[in-house]
């Protein structure tokens, strides 16, 4: 079965202030799993890890080039997906986010509500959202869609400025409109 690898990717001086945030993107990871085989069919076996930047590791100023170095060494075969702590410098996507084969990051926006209660309807509204519209690239490309990128910004511009509203679920991978775990794009009309 294919891989799909999320990398939390943090700084040195902060691993143990994020390990709230690291808690949810484990779980965000099992739903993307369940996200990916209901909204586009496809399967795929979900890792999730957390990579440490700093003076004492070879990711000292981390960047695009060095996580797709990155993505190489541990193998172009699986689905990397990097959370970062930084912006991609160059991508066309409409998000902070930026694709390529097999390789996705997005800007990982910190949450308030400290390291054990981060706010998990801003990690949903900020961050799942925009994993979703980097996903949904990749996985259609994969797919053999040729309107892989303008496709998911038509969809990813009304959600922001039309009345389109995100999809939510719980922890339980059940719709849940009212207080979501998790929010994503409305792949409907993308497949
Ligand atoms: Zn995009």
């Amino acid at each position: 079965m294919k891989k799909l690898h999320f990398i939390f990717l943090i700084r040195d001086s902060e691993v143990s202030d994020r390990r709230g945030e690291f808690e949810y993107v484990q779980d965000m990871s099992s739903f993307f799993e369940y996200w990916i085989r209901e909204a586009f069919g496809v399967r795929f076996e979900v890792l999730c890890d957390m990579m440490v930047s700093g003076r004492r590791s070879i990711l000292q100023r981390p960047d695009i080039h060095t996580l797709v170095e990155d993505h190489r060494e541990r193998g172009t075969d699986v689905y990397h997906f990097y959370l970062t702590y930084f912006r991609p410098l160059w991508t066309d996507c409409t998000c902070d986010g930026y694709h390529a084969e097999n390789f996705g990051m997005v800007w990982w926006q910190r949450p308030a509500g400290g390291p054990d209660a981060p706010s998990v309807p801003f990690m949903a509204e900020k961050n799942c959202t925009a994993v979703s519209h980097v996903l949904a690239h990749e996985i259609l490309r994969q797919k053999g869609y040729s309107r892989y990128v303008p496709a998911v910004h038509d969809i990813w511009t009304r959600h922001h400025y039309s009345d389109l509203r995100f999809v939510g679920y719980g922890r339980d991978h059940k719709r849940e409109d009212r207080s979501p775990a998790f929010l994503v794009m409305d792949a409907a009309d993308l497949v």
